[in-house]
């Protein structure tokens, strides 16, 4: 059983030296347990936060334990009732090869379930996240205009597309021509700019002539400050996430913004709110996986997901997610 510790506490982007690959014996199920053998392995940016000791809305991985992540895994053997073997499940398997569960947070998925490893994206956890934080908060209304960073990254493709069926003009912000040009001809987005570009804040503003109602932030830093003049009145903004700052270990120079952030908000009657999606809207999920599996399966909604080979690949994929280098979702696929 491979499996990758935490073995420092990183500053700044993780190293060579942040997590340790050991081998263990395979674990042995004890009553009321099972083994499930990992096959995917979910990278995903809040992995970073779990890594730091600072205080967050999960407790963080302790040195020396095993580094937390999504998995899709197959029941090997089962003494939880509602599993057997051969089952496929979700689960959060973290950073290894096996897994033992109590059966506590596990979807089964059945025998044959088409695309297993989709459960880690559209229709998993990054795909709530973009459900219920752009219906929930951005309340979206018909013609309105949706504005949404990390437009190439599984949370802001989603968030975009429905956007697009619900009615809305979107406009995606992604770094580089490549993944702008799919965010809009694949993904159906009405514009998408290269915040890379250094005329990213004159090109965001031509692109949404009317405003911006609803802000979508999955980044956060200088993408914030193009968009935070172009909000209307009664404009919402789902908190998301913060990528460009996951890395970050100060505050970043310059004047301090916070009263004009706090005098935008309070002219225009801005809401802004953050959210932990299964936190606040775990309740959703089912009315989530209906409607998404629907949308899907109809060819509403495209997924584009980046397959690794190998668990021993985990580490530096991780720092290229966070870096920008992931062109959709990434999954480890833990290949024997
Ligand atoms: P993504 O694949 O979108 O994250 C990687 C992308 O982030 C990169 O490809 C890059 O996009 C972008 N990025 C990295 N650094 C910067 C930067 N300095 N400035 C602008 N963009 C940057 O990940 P997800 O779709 O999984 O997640 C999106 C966001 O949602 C994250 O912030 C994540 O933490 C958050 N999240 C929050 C949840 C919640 O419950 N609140 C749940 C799930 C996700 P590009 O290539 O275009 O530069």
């Amino acid at each position: 059983n491979r499996q990758f510790v935490l073995a420092e506490r990183p500053k700044g982007e993780p190293t060579d030296n942040t997590l340790r690959l050991e081998t263990t014996e395979v674990p042995t199920p004890g009553k009321g347990q099972m083994l499930l053998r990992n096959e995917y392995l979910s990278l995903d940016p809040y992995m970073r936060g779990r890594m730091s000791s600072a205080p967050s809305y999960a407790p963080p991985v302790e040195i020396g334990e095993v580094m937390v992540g999504g998995t899709v895994a197959q029941v090997v053997s089962s003494d939880v009732q509602g599993y057997e073997a051969g089952d496929w499940v979700v689960a959060f398997g973290g950073w290894q090869d096996y897994t033992l569960s109590d059966g506590t947070g596990v979807i089964n998925m059945g025998k044959s379930p088409q695309n297993p490893s989709w459960a880690l994206g559209v229709l998993g956890m990054p795909g709530l996240t973009a459900w219920a934080g752009l219906t929930q908060i951005g309340q979206p209304k018909e013609g309105e205009t949706l504005v949404v960073a990390g437009a190439s990254g599984p949370v802001g493709a989603t968030v975009g597309q429905i956007g697009k069926i619900l009615g809305l003009r979107v406009v995606g912000i992604a770094g580089g021509s490549e993944k702008c040009r799919h965010v809009v001809d694949t993904l159906g987005f009405d514009a998408c700019i290269d915040y890379k570009a250094d005329s990213f804040a004159d090109d965001l503003a031509k692109a949404v002539p009317d405003g911006i109602d609803i802000y979508f932030e999955n980044v956060g830093g200088a993408v914030f400050d193009a968009v935070m003049p172009l909000l209307n009145p009664s404009a919402r903004i789902p908190l998301c996430g913060l990528i460009s700052q996951y890395n970050a270990t100060a505050l970043p120079e310059g004047p301090d913004r916070m009263n004009y952030l706090m005098g935008q908000l309070l002219r225009k009657r801005i809401t802004m709110r953050g959210f932990i999606v299964f936190d606040d809207f775990g309740h959703l999920y089912p009315e989530f996986a209906k409607q998404m599996t629907g949308w899907v399966q109809e060819g509403k909604v495209k997924y584009r997901e980046e397959m690794i080979e190998g668990l021993e690949q985990a580490p530096a994929a991780f720092v290229g997610l966070l870096r920008g280098e992931a062109f959709g979702k990434r999954v480890i696929h833990l290949a024997d």
